[in-house]
């Protein structure tokens, strides 16, 4: 081109007569032939080599695929309870293209706009963009917003404007809900476009997603656009439905009682457990409290409603400040505390429920039998540190057992240094605590532990009793499972298996991570586990509950050195001798006056065993010590004579006091009522006349009483007693904590008073 050009400028400079506008015309057109003769040979080249590749393009401007979101696979429990569903919702979508800019536009935005509660000047650019055919303006209606847009598109009801609505269409999109508001820690949750942000929901998106199908919207034959007559190209597929192993009668017991123990200890860090099956690993419940609304995930009132002092710390008081960034910066961190499964991402000092391992390695170790003898003055001395047992006067001679049943720190110090820093290390690799267990949920911490090759007579001494390093919750349930299921080191699981339309796709089996200890030091620790709860001066009794064999250990630790900080915590199982299930409860940072996990933590467990085993069928088997305190429901006496009603009661095992004088009637009335549940030889007034409302009697107040002090003091006032919770395997020690009915509220004679008694620990 630069050479014709100058040619051209030769040709000009020679024809002295042509005017300057006559040269610029002059180069003007050579450049554009020039430049046509190009686009020609260029049209040229791409009809000849690039057909194909430009006729898919001028046919995507033709038609336009458009995604079909696919409906997300359900979660289920164990036993098929939907916990996490997707319902059809409608999204509201435009095809601008079939709105005519002005008039058209306007109506229909000026008509949405109070609908959809979305500004007009928002929808106006919606509905004209007209550069494409798809455009997507209000996700997740509610009925009421699809009810009234569809009335403005019916013809009959809007005969002057239905036909600006031409353009204006649904497409079926779907929302989670989870039914029955549990396990958010667990479920997690799904962000706007339904993807998995947290828990299952995010570890098993691929799965739940499913896959999107694709719709075309294509020009008709006579060249005018389709009116929304998609053809589904490409179906879209529902995700894979999950089936964890939680159970969620079980994850309530445990929510429960997680929930009123934050609230009762005032937990300011609050509480994470675990239910476990010992033999095959499955979770079956999980929890941290408190927690979020998993139906409103970035919410933050319920956790703030649970939440105890939250006001006392500096950053997260700001949540209902007045100044916006202060409170955003609150709300956040909040959030953040929120989402945290202290379950799996916690790491903590374990304390006294370790020397459930340390005491299983050194019976395989074979440094000790039952009938050790230990001796404990309240300290023992190791290099130039004293340290010292929880029970500063000493526990002075004791069996192995009964150290156990003590939690008595200088026998497991003994037992640590008997073990060795070789095999203390390889034991503590082997219970899985220097990996992750490998849980299928997002935020597993590792542990915190000594690294270097040989510990210190010190290191050791404090870690057999569970100080100087940092483990999850979850590691720790792994590893007592261990202990007490034969000896396997089982890898958790939380999945049982993935499902779609045709079946199963995935199962998910037990596995053994390794095998730690035999099977004859497990049963043997099963036995001196139970005589911890079971044993009238064991530590671990609080967690008591009559005609259940249960094992247990306690476990109080300090948060950092040099702070009022502590973390409660338990673990038991049942039954002792078969174990179906082990519960594992931290309380992080009680504010109560007493904050032994023998103390506060036992109960919970206790009770969360309880109600888990009653609901698996799990019959209680009495001792005779425990049947002569079990509960009897009262017979209907009522319509009998006085004799016969006599003689009923006596031979169900009551006491009988009769209120009013002979009559022809017979017994008019009874309290209790039958169908109450009472302890054997509570008294049953039976009544020859109406009850007379005016005998109220007022509830006395039993707290701190002992068991046979709470039942002298109820009986003179003429009411009944049942003793309930944990702690009452031995009377002796024992102290009223609760009672089901207020000192000071007036109740009809014989009632029942349910007090809750508990023993003193100091671990
Ligand atoms: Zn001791």
């Amino acid at each position: 081109m630069a050479k014709k050009v100058s040619a051209g400028k030769d040709k000009d400079m020679s024809a002295q007569n042509m005017g300057k506008v006559k040269v610029k015309i002059l180069v003007v057109t050579i450049i554009m032939v020039s430049l046509l003769t190009l686009t020609l040979l260029k049209i040229g080249y791409l009809q000849i080599f690039k057909c194909a590749e430009y006729t898919e393009a001028v046919i995507a401007q033709q038609t336009q695929a458009s995604k079909v979101n696919p409906m997300r696979g359900t979660i289920y429990d164990r036993n098929g309870k939907a916990l996490a569903e997707s319902a059809s919702v409608n999204t509201l979508i435009c095809n601008p293209q079939q709105i005519e800019k002005d008039k058209a536009a306007e109506i229909v935005a000026t008509r949405l706009a109070p609908i959809t509660g979305l500004e007009y000047d928002y929808l106006y650019e919606r509905l004209t963009k007209t550069t494409t055919r798809y455009q997507s303006i209000k996700k997740r209606l509610t009925v009421e917003e699809t009810a009234a847009i569809n009335e403005l598109k019916d013809s009959k009801k809007n005969p002057e404007t239905s036909k600006y609505f031409k353009g204006i269409s649904f497409e079926a999109d779907s929302k989670r809900y989870y039914s029955y508001g549990i396990a958010p820690h667990i479920l997690g949750f799904t962000g706007y476009d339904n993807d998995g942000r947290m828990g299952i929901e995010l570890m098993f998106d691929d799965e739940l997603a499913g896959k999107p199908g694709s719709i075309i919207s294509a020009r008709s034959a006579s060249g005018t656009y389709m009116d929304f007559q998609y053809e589904d190209m490409t179906d879209s597929q529902k995700g894979a439905d999950i089936v964890l192993t939680i159970d969620e009668t079980i994850q309530h017991f445990l929510e429960k009682n997680l929930e009123e123990a934050v609230t009762e200890y005032s937990l300011r860090e609050g509480a994470a457990g675990i239910v476990m099956n010992p033999k095959t690993g499955e979770i079956l419940a999980m929890a941290t409290k408190p927690d979020f609304d998993v139906n409103a995930y970035n919410d933050i009132t319920k956790f703030v409603s649970q939440a105890v002092m939250l006001d006392e710390n500096e950053q997260l008081s700001g949540y209902n400040s007045e100044n916006k960034d202060v409170q955003e910066k609150a709300v956040n961190l909040i959030m953040q505390k929120m989402w945290r499964n202290k379950a799996i991402s916690d790491t903590y000092e374990p304390g006294s429920t370790f020397k459930i391992i340390t005491a299983a390695m050194a019976l395989e170790e074979d440094v000790v039998s039952k009938n050790s003898r230990f001796y404990c003055a309240g300290y023992k001395q190791i290099a130039d540190r004293r340290i010292k047992c929880h029970k500063h006067q000493g526990h002075g001679s004791q069996s192995f057992v009964e150290g156990v049943q003590n939690s008595c720190n200088p026998v497991f110090m003994d037992l640590g240094l008997s073990v060795g820093s070789q095999k203390f290390k390889e034991y503590f690799n082997a219970f899985g605590y220097t990996q992750k267990t490998g849980i299928e949920l997002n935020g597993e911490s590792g542990s915190i532990y000594y690294t270097k090759d040989v510990l210190s007579e010190t290191d050791i001494a404090t870690s057999a009793f569970g100080q100087g390093f940092s483990i999850t919750p979850i590691q720790h349930i792994c590893a007592i499972s261990a202990v007490i299921n034969g000896g396997n080191l089982m890898k958790p699981l939380i999945v049982k298996e993935i499902r779609n339309e045709s079946g199963i796709v995935k199962s998910y089996q037990s596995e053994i991570k390794n095998k730690v200890i035999s099977e004859e030091t497990s049963k043997t620790m099963r036995e001196i586990l139970e005589s911890v709860v079971s044993s009238p001066t064991g530590s671990g009794k609080n967690a008591y509950i009559k005609g259940y064999r249960i094992g247990g250990k306690t476990g109080t630790s300090e948060k950092g050195r040099n702070n009022d900080k502590r973390i409660a915590s338990f673990v038991g199982f049942a039954p002792a001798d078969d174990p179906e299930i082990v519960c594992l409860i931290m309380m992080d940072e009680p504010q109560c006056t007493v904050r032994y996990g023998g103390t506060i933590c036992a109960p919970v467990v206790g009770e969360v065993i309880e109600d888990t085993l009653e609901y698996l069928g799990v019959e209680r088997q009495y001792t005779e010590e425990e049947a002569k305190t079990v509960t009897k429901t009262v017979p209907e006496v009522r319509g009998f004579s006085i004799e016969k009603a006599k003689e009923t009661l006596t031979n169900s095992g009551f006491k009988v006091r009769v209120s009013g004088g002979e009559s022809e009637e017979g017994i008019v009335d009874q309290l209790p009522k039958p169908g109450s549940s009472v302890m054997l030889d509570s008294t049953v007034i039976i009544y020859t006349q109406e009850i007379n409302e005016d005998n109220l009697v007022t509830v006395p107040d039993v707290s701190g009483m002992s068991p046979e002090a709470v039942r002298r003091e109820l009986e003179d006032y003429g009411l009944n007693f049942e003793a309930v919770g944990a702690g009452l395997n031995s009377t002796e020690g024992a102290y009223a904590v609760k009672q089901n009915i207020a000192p000071g509220e007036r109740v009809q004679p014989a009632t029942v008073i349910s007090v809750e008694f508990r023993h003193a620990s100091s671990d």
